[in-house]
């Protein structure tokens, strides 16, 4: 029901048909294979480089990227949708597989956008060209990234990472830490401090940062509860200098990044609900096999209420996504309140829903060779992604009371 076909065009199920069965043919039976694959404590075993492969052949990384440069076009009146409903199947597969793919995404429109054309004819050939390419974006460090996402904007909570000009390039110094894609990236999109007079919102800049740059130094992958296919790094620039054109946006980079941070938050509510479709449609099987008392335990009523309230709950978290996603395309007034509250409520019921996943499986749920309480963990990192709960509850409250919610929310919408 969740993905019901009647909200989707041609264009959208065809697409749909390839994502399910690229993920059900590759993807499912590549994390059921060898369930403690994601354990490997050394990051570049642990995701086969022919997944990467197979997502490039069905057309998954060729998303944002402009057409002129080989990309896939979408029509753009109904991108968001579009790309939430790829990303809700593929995670329905992999939570951290989508964590990949959509950090591609996001950044290959920011390129779009922002980056000259002999940079994006350069990077899209380069991307395009190789499977196991990733990208990464470089908000968070070790001091206050709520404040950067609320923001908080006076100058004492500006990025501690600076960028300064020197002749014709750019040296940046600084820590980035948390960052998805950040052990693996081949191009990173930076931000900086660019001018310690001016608050978060004038004061900084973007920039582009390939990963052979010298001063860039990957320091670790962090081994993280859930997403685990997706590596988590943290990343050191000392006196790392790149050509002038490689800064992307000067002073006002945090208001332009709004051009992924909106569909950004509804590609994390849709990560959630593919994680939540994928646990259900497992525990349906489980409860339907299972036998208990002398029957399946869906006969049972309390596993069958159990069961209804999974299904709802993905319901109302599709219908919700529906509409942000909605809002995002057609650039509703609405659409902050609208994003905020869908990744919100998504990753919140997920992680009931998946509760309900690992309790209907009883003392299996808690193995890690079945495989289900996988989706609680993948569920759980959800909460914080692109701000935390409380952060874009805030942000709910000033985008509905942008007068009266106090200093609390941040002076932004
Ligand atoms: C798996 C993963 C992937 C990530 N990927 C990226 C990425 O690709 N790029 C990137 O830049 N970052 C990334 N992040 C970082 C992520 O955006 C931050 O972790 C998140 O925004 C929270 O920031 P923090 O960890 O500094 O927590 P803090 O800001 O220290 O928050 C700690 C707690 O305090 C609360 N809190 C903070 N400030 C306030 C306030 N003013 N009022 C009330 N409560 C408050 C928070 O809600 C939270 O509960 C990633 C993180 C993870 C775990």
């Amino acid at each position: 029901m969740v993905a019901d076909a009647r909200y989707l065009s041609d264009e959208q199920r065809a697409m749909r048909e390839t994502v399910r069965r690229y993920v059900d043919t590759v993807v499912r039976p590549f994390i059921a294979a060898d369930r403690l694959r994601e354990w490997d404590m050394d990051p570049s075993r642990r995701l086969a480089p022919h997944l990467l492969e197979e997502a490039d052949a069905a057309g998954l990384r060729a998303l944002g990227v402009p057409e002129r440069f080989g990309g896939l076009a979408l029509d753009p009146a109904t991108q968001s949708q579009t790309l939430a409903m790829v990303a809700a199947e593929i995670a329905r597969g992999d939570s951290g597989l989508a964590d990949k793919l959509v950090q591609n995404w996001k950044i290959s429109v920011l390129l779009g956008r922002f980056a000259t054309e002999e940079l994006q004819a350069h990077w899209f050939a380069r991307y395009l060209a190789e499977p196991p390419f990733l990208m990464a974006h470089c908000l968070t460090e070790p001091r206050g990234a709520s404040d950067r996402w609320l923001p908080y904007d006076v100058v004492a909570t500006n990025m501690d990472t600076r960028a300064e000009r020197r002749g014709d390039t750019w040296v940046i110094n600084g820590r980035k830490q948390f960052i998805s894609n950040g052990y693996d990236a081949t191009l990173y999109v930076v931000y900086a401090t660019t001018d310690d007079d001016q608050p978060m919102s004038r004061g900084t800049s973007s920039f582009l940062v390939p990963r052979d740059t010298p001063g860039l130094e990957v320091t670790r992958c962090n081994e993280t509860l859930g997403g685990r296919f997706m590596n988590n790094g943290e990343i050191t620039f000392t006196d790392c200098a790149v050509p002038a054109d490689h800064l992307l946006v000067e002073g006002v980079a945090l208001a332009q990044a709004g051009i992924y941070f909106r569909p950004g938050k509804v590609l994390v509510a849709t990560k959630s609900l593919g994680i939540g479709i994928g646990a259900y449609e497992d525990t349906v099987a489980w409860v339907h096999d299972r036998v208990q008392g002398g029957r399946p335990l869906i006969e049972h009523q309390a596993v069958a209420w159990r069961v209804a309230d999974m299904a709802t709950r993905l319901e109302a978290v599709a219908a919700l996504l529906r509409h942000a996603a909605r809002a995002v395309d057609e650039g509703w007034p609405e659409v902050d309140a609208l994003t905020n509250m869908a990744k919100v409520f998504a990753a919140r019921e997920v992680v009931a829903v998946c509760q309900h996943a690992v309790e209907l499986h009883g003392g299996y749920g808690a193995m890690l060779e079945v495989g289900i309480e996988k989706a609680l963990r993948d569920a759980l990192i959800n909460l914080h992604s692109d701000g935390t709960t409380d952060i874009s509850h805030f942000k709910v409250a000033k985008a509905l009371f942008p007068a009266t919610a106090g200093p609390y929310a941040g002076p932004g919408g």
